[in-house]
């Protein structure tokens, strides 16, 4: 892909407040020549002194000039700034939405599959190194631009050889600029790849802390932590040990103009082409002309970190969009179908993690997808919900292809309880009503009933109005499923796709799970990833999934006689739970099965 200038990026998200940073600088241009009014003022002292006897009116009348100039400046920048702030929120507020926006309608998949630390990274933190320079930039590259050149127009205007001999150092420094600068792209690059590496050892180090401490790896993981920050650390040493000679010349030669401007204006008013009060107004002058060129050393560095934030954040912007039809479809039932369904995550797997599924899930039917780890299972669930789109073959949802149907009438008739059951930082009650926003409290009560929620809700302190934070802690891995359950419960959509929490076998949950799943299924086009075969076995269809394909479909006891496979895998089932209810309970536990 061809890379877009940055520059270009940026301002395109400045389109909205265009007027506001054109003002702001126009304001930053009034400041500059207010700022030069006090000069000015001065100088007319300095000659009123010189020249003549000033009388008092006269001193405060350019002390006056002086200090309203002075004060356009103040007030000029005041505004320059505020507007400049107001334009790179904007911009700030524009690439977040921007984002926000694009991971919405990019494939569900892509973007789970990119981690939670990048992305706030980017939308974060990265998003914001762009407001200091943005809201600074403006009218400081402009006053310290512009500063500069009137000053040496108006040097130039007094004496055009005390205006160049102000200058003599601009030269010299700039040659150890270029020295110094020279290796700049490449060294901030592999400064921010250090940067890149010791921000994913750090997220790393701190979302596996549980892992870590729970197989004593303290030791290990600290070291490899302690190595990337400390070569990090070295790295960024090296780099400034090895411009800080230069920067140090730099920084001591540039504004040293009276090194021109004094032997210079001596010589040239010995020779009666000065005056002394010209000669007085050149030293001022000279003072304040190369100061404000030393800021630029800063913005290089910033725009540097705005270059890199852009293309951050366009990497997320160009992330590929899912087809969205816009006009809702009729749809004349909900079954669901898969036609010779081929997929793959990317062009680097060889084999298609999916290939040619066929298979129907007719509408009011129970179909369960049962088969050995890695099969596709979790994968064909997740293409009924577009997480991604099939590479070929269709998937459709009452014989239309799910990709003419627009997304959001997709979510709406698709409800998706996975297994990574997520609460929102709010209520237990508000977490079940995000199936339904509408509903009102009892129904969220009805729905948690029917989840088999209630009792475990009820324990809790503030009960139905427990933050999930806190009552997440406290909450089982079943809990909580029984939670999302009681959500699509609520959604009531007519497909539902659930996949059975795998971790949370106890027999009490098991037994809940299975009520609160008939709970939800009435009616509906059900598909149940099942980990469990006890779950199965009242299914109308069992899917048996291997490496990728139907190996086939029946009742339970049509595979049992028939699927070798499927029996090994009841067997395996049976040994399972008598094995975990070793203790007198066996019996039981198998009749349950
Ligand atoms: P199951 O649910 O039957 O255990 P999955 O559908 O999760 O199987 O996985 C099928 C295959 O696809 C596996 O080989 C797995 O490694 C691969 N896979 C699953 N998710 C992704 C992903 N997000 N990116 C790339 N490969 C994936």
């Amino acid at each position: 892909m061809k890379e877009k200038n940055w520059t270009g990026t940026l301002l395109s998200f400045a389109s909205r407040c265009r007027g506001k940073m054109i003002l702001s600088v126009i304001c930053a241009v009034i400041s500059v020549f207010g700022g030069l009014v006090p000069y000015f003022g001065v100088y007319k002292i300095i000659i009123l002194f010189i020249e003549a006897q000033p009388t008092g009116g006269q001193i405060l009348f350019w002390a006056a000039v002086s200090l309203g100039g002075h004060m356009v400046k103040i007030l000029f920048h005041t505004i320059s700034t505020i507007l400049s702030h107001i334009s790179a929120y904007t911009v700030l507020e524009n690439i977040r939405l921007r984002i926000a926006e694009k991971l919405m309608h990019a494939p569900l998949g892509t973007v789970l599959n990119e981690t939670v630390g990048k992305m706030k990274n980017i939308i974060i933190d990265r998003v914001e190194t762009i407001e200091i320079p943005l809201a600074h930039v403006i009218p400081e590259l402009f006053s310290n631009l512009l500063l500069p050149i009137a000053v040496f127009v108006y040097l130039c205007t007094i004496d055009w050889r005390m205006a160049l001999a102000a200058l003599v150092t601009v030269p010299i420094a700039g040659i150890s600029v270029v020295l110094m600068m020279r290796n700049f792209n490449k060294q901030y690059n592999d400064y921010m790849e250090a940067s890149n590496h010791v921000n994913s050892v750090i997220v790393e180090y701190t979302e596996g802390i549980e892992v870590i401490k729970a197989f004593n790896q303290s030791t290990t993981s600290y070291e490899k932590f302690s190595k990337a920050v400390n070569a990090f650390k070295d790295y960024t040493l090296e780099w400034f040990n090895s411009t800080w000679g230069m920067m140090n010349f730099t920084v001591a030669v540039l504004p040293s103009s009276l090194l021109g401007t004094v032997p210079i204006g001596m010589a040239l008013y010995l020779n009666g082409s000065l005056t002394p009060a010209a000669f007085t107004m050149c030293i001022i002058l000279s003072l304040g002309i190369v100061a404000p060129l030393m800021k630029f050393s800063i913005f290089v560095n910033d725009a540097k970190a705005m270059e890199y934030a852009i293309k951050d954040a366009d990497k997320l912007l160009n992330l590929p969009a899912l087809r969205n039809e816009k006009t809702p479809v009729t749809l004349s039932n909900y079954d669901v179908t898969f036609n010779n369904v081929r997929f793959s995550y990317n062009e680097k797997q060889k084999d298609h993690v999916l290939s040619d599924v066929s298979i129907n899930m007719p509408q009011n039917s129970f179909s369960a997808l049962i088969g050995p780890s890695g099969g596709g299972k979790s994968t064909m669930a997740r293409l009924i919900a577009r997480f991604w789109d099939v590479n070929s073959g269709s998937i459709t949802i009452g014989g239309v292809d799910i990709r003419q149907i627009p997304l959001s009438q997709l979510l709406k008739i698709v409800s998706f309880v996975t297994q990574d059951n997520f609460l929102f930082n709010c209520s237990l009650k508000e977490n079940i009503r995000l199936g339904n926003p509408k509903a009102t409290d009892e129904e969220v009560y009805e729905a948690a009933k029917a989840a088999k929620c209630d009792t475990f809700i009820a324990r809790l302190d503030k009960g139905y109005d427990t933050p999930a934070g806190e009552a997440g802690k406290r909450l089982s891995g079943g809990e909580k499923q029984r939670i999302a359950i009681a959500r699509a419960i609520l959604k009531n959509a007519p497909i539902v796709i659930l996949d059975e929490a795998s971790a949370f076998i106890d027999p009490e949950n098991e037994e809940k799970i299975q009520k609160s799943i008939s709970a939800l299924v009435k009616d509906k086009t059900l598909l149940v990833i099942a980990h469990r075969l006890s779950t199965v076995k009242n299914a109308g269809q069992i899917i048996l999934l291997d490496k990728g394909q139907v190996v086939q479909t029946g009742t339970h006891e049509a595979l049992l006689n028939t699927n070798s496979l499927y029996a090994n895998m009841w067997k395996a089932h049976i040994n399972a739970k008598s094995w975990t209810a070793a203790g007198g309970h066996a019996r039981e536990v198998i009749k349950h099965a």
